[in-house]
């Protein structure tokens, strides 16, 4: 039996996560499940998968949880110190990342720190904490591996026995793919009209609200090419972003020899997360068999960063180094934010991200609190515009 931490329970990756664990109940067991504010989830949750322990990371939320459960046998827990605890217990054999942003970055850590096998969702703690993480799982034999479709599907086609961290041999290139997000052909006049509600609709996907968002400015496929550049210890150069709106490729490795291999599937998270979670092992998903006829067509465009900006932003923060993408990533998801709550506008996103990065000094990000301090600072400011 292993025995799971899963960090961000409530959430979308979080239902696939446990959707996977109820088919496979002699092989996976809840061993903590974790959310911010949403108590009768987590207390339905609870009751379902009979974790040893809850953590709410509001502290309200806590002990509203603590009522609805009354006498059950989970023990609730409040608070980022207990995300960190539950992440790195002696009883805990993998730790599935699957918070949303900045916040997920401790308890990452905490596992990381704690040689676990690592899922890691959680793109930004990566792109934020960069070569320090990447250091962090060398340094302790983490176990990580990529749950997020698009490398997973690089790390299933690198080289047998390639363990991520490292630079894998023969490999010249790699094809990130990515659907373009809802707006992939709507007039770019048009953007400065765009609703929340329609950003957050994707066309393949179904997700959280702020992953939504980052794929309908395409900041998603940004933050992806900082990941795949870490997760493979590859040149950002060597990562091309290919537009493929049908979402079945997931992306492609190219190799010395002429071969480009790609891994296919239908968009399905419970797919590269059954995978990594039994890894190098094969388990059933519960994804549909894909119908290569049904699908019929395969296309693929180049990504134009005049339509989205957010990719430019991206790349030059990671050419730039340092803190400069913790600045990226902070302004981005106080941007996204605001953009959800109706203060500004689609087109201003980027805009401020751009503003944060050219304001806020980059430097070197060797150190866990300057790179905390990196993303303080990236927040104040954008707040500081917003109430300008
Ligand atoms: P979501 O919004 O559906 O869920 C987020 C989870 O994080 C919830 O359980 C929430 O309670 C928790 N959370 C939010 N703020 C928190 C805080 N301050 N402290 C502690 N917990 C907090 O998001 P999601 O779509 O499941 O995405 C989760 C992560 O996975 C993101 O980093 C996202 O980029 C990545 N990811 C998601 C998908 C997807 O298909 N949804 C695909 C690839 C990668
Ligand atoms: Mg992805």
């Amino acid at each position: 039996m292993k025995y799971i931490t899963l960090l961000g329970a409530t959430g979308s990756i979080g239902s696939s996560v446990l959707d996977i664990i109820l088919r496979h109940p002699q092989q996976y067991s809840a061993y903590a499940l974790t959310a911010n504010t949403n108590a009768e989830h987590m207390a339905n949750l609870c009751r379902q998968f009979r974790p040893k322990y809850a953590v709410m990371a509001d502290t309200g939320s806590a002990e509203k949880l603590k009522t609805l459960l009354g006498y059950e046998s989970t023990w609730v827990l409040s608070g980022e110190d207990a995300l960190s605890e539950v992440s790195c217990s002696a009883d805990v054999d993998i730790v599935v990342a699957a918070i949303v942003g900045a916040a997920g970055l401790m308890p990452t850590l905490s596992a990381v720190r704690s040689g676990k096998r690592i899922l890691l969702a959680n793109k930004e703690a990566l792109v934020m904490a960069g070569a320090l993480f990447m250091d962090e799982v060398y340094t302790h034999s983490a176990e990580l591996l990529p749950v997020d479709s698009e490398h997973n599907a690089m790390f299933q086609c690198m080289p047998a026995n390639y363990t991520v961290g490292s630079r894998p041999e023969g490999v010249t290139q790699i094809l990130l793919t990515g659907s373009g997000g809802p707006f992939r052909e709507i007039p770019l006049s048009d953007f400065d009209q765009v609703t929340p509600e329609q950003a957050k609709t994707h066309p393949n996907w179904n997700m959280g609200p702020k992953i939504s968002v980052d794929s309908a400015t395409m900041m998603n496929k940004g933050l992806e090419l900082i990941e795949a550049c870490r997760l493979f210890d590859i040149d950002d150069s060597d990562v091309n972003i290919v537009l493929h709106k049908q979402s079945i490729i997931h992306s492609l490795v190219a190799y010395n020899d002429g071969s480009v291999l790609a891994q296919m599937g239908n968009p399905d998270m419970r797919t590269p997360i059954a995978n990594a979670l039994a890894w190098p092992d094969r388990i059933e998903s519960g994804v549909e068999p894909l119908d290569l006829i049904r699908v019929s067509q395969l296309n693929f465009e180049l990504a134009d960063e005049d339509r989205f900006p957010c990719l430019r932003l991206a790349r030059e923060a990671y050419r730039q180094g340092g803190t400069s993408t913790a600045i990226l990533n902070a302004a981005n998801e106080v941007a996204v934010e605001n953009f959800l709550a109706e203060r500004i506008k689609f087109t201003e996103i980027p805009v401020l991200i751009e503003k944060t990065l050219e304001n806020i000094d980059s430097c070197v990000a060797d150190d866990l609190e300057i790179i905390i301090d990196a993303d303080r600072k990236a927040r104040f400011y954008v707040e500081s515009q917003l109430n300008a």
